[in-house]
């Protein structure tokens, strides 16, 4: 209505703007979308067969197999291909880090481009050995079942046949292409976050491939960073009944601990510090001579762990019981993935591709609570790194109700191949 008595001037202006606009609306490719629809049967197939190798984080035996399938198939898709094992220095060992870690799958396609992008997925799984013959895998519906199927086979599945969707089409134009499967993310990938951080530094662009949600169709831009406390009181034994005074209660110090940090979470930044786990003394009639407790924390950005980690090694110096040792250790077990003008960039992007096949697809730059190895890609990045290409998907960590939904692959492939199209021939700003 204002433009009505003004210059021409914006009218002009709409109109070009309205022309340039034009192509980012542009109708589905029919091509690549006619070879999604190609690669679907193919990729349940796929799916059948990593679901169907059980491959816990600590089932090296299992990780070794799938591994091996994985490899073959990138490999018969004209990748070179490297199995990884983590060993030494390249691994950050935790409490609860097994000796033997399982191998990381590296595939590289090199094209004819300059554009470097990365493609990651995790092959294990949070499951003990025997859980697969509960929850084979079954094809029911809209839904295909299994266990981690959604976290994260299906994943791995799409990775492998986004490749096969851009070989059929003969696509070449990217730079390198890898593609790397580690097998501990579910114990923090202690083995795979080094090589993940270094070569998520030399990307473009990384597309992580965790499941999207069943709720709310988006992808993450953000994810919690998680750590640990844990707290090792030792004191002196002694009979509760005869010598109560000549003993020191680890356990009166370990909840003075507790009780005096249990006020750290700050939900202005997110941050949040709850204590999970405890455990003192030996007997009934004995004063405990250890004691023992773990928090765990989730932060949103990397400079509330060092605010966090200071609060505690203050606070932890209070102490009820002199006597006692207290021992504390605070580990950042995963940094938390931040927010950035490149993956808002590419998130936008890739929003603008859903819409070619009238699907609304999200980005979330607010962390919902679950951290991922997206964040070690991110660590060093000076691209663009964002989490959840992955079909849609319910009951992760669940031990009977994992599933995906078949209806998501199609777009899924389509969105992925065509974002690769698009940042190999330099197609999204800023990239
Ligand atoms: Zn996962």
């Amino acid at each position: 209505m204002k433009f009505a008595h003004t210059t021409f001037a914006p009218l002009v202006f709409a109109i070009a703007g309205f022309a340039a606009m034009a192509p980012a609306q542009a109708a589905k490719d029919a091509q690549v979308l006619a070879e999604a629809a190609k690669q679907k049967r193919a990729l349940l197939e796929t799916l059948k067969e990593y679901v169907s190798i059980e491959s816990g984080s600590r089932d090296l035996e299992g990780l070794d197999k799938l591994a091996n399938l994985i490899a073959g198939k990138l490999r018969a898709l004209g990748g070179k291909v490297e199995l990884i094992e983590p060993t030494g220095d390249a691994v950050y060992r935790m409490e609860d880090t097994p000796e033997k870690i399982g191998k990381v799958v590296r595939a590289t396609f090199t094209g004819t481009g300059t554009k470097k992008i990365m493609l990651i997925a995790h092959m294990d799984t949070v499951y003990q050995r025997g859980m697969l013959e509960k929850q084979p895998f079954r094809v029911e519906g809209d839904k295909a079942w299994g266990l981690g199927i959604a976290d994260d086979k299906q994943g791995v599945a799409v990775i492998t046949h986004v490749v096969a969707l851009l070989k059929a089409l003969d696509f070449k134009d990217y730079g390198t292409l890898t593609v790397l499967v580690n097998a501990d993310e579910e114990i923090s990938s202690p083995g795979s976050r080094s090589l993940i951080t270094k070569l998520g530094s030399e990307q473009d662009a990384v597309l992580s491939f965790e499941g999207a949600s069943i709720k709310e169709d988006k992808l993450s831009l953000a994810t919690a960073g998680i750590a640990s406390v844990t707290l090792n009181v030792s004191g002196k034994a002694s009979h509760a009944g005869s010598a109560p005074e000549a003993g020191v209660n680890a356990l009166y110090e370990l909840s003075h601990q507790i009780l005096q940090m249990r006020d750290l979470s700050d939900p202005a930044t997110g941050l949040k510090m709850n204590w999970t786990i405890a455990k003192a003394g030996t007997n009934r009639n004995v004063i405990p001579a250890s004691a023992s407790a773990g928090a765990d924390v989730r932060v949103l950005k990397v400079s509330d762990y060092d605010r966090i980690e200071k609060q505690v090694q203050e606070r932890v110096k209070k102490q009820l019981v002199p006597e006692a040792k207290v021992d504390m250790r605070f580990e950042r077990r995963r940094p938390p993935l931040e927010a950035n003008n490149a993956s808002r960039a590419m998130a936008a992007h890739s929003q603008g591709i859903y819409k070619e096949l009238d699907r609304p697809l999200g980005a979330d730059a607010v962390a919902a609570g679950g951290g991922t190895d997206a964040a070690f890609a991110a660590r060093q990045a000076k691209g663009a790194v964002v989490e959840r290409y992955g079909l849609q998907g319910f009951g992760a960590h669940s031990a009977d109700a994992e599933y995906v939904l078949i209806d998501s692959i199609e777009p899924r492939l389509y969105l992925a191949a065509r974002l690769i199209m698009d940042i190999s021939r330099g197609q999204v700003p800023g990239m």
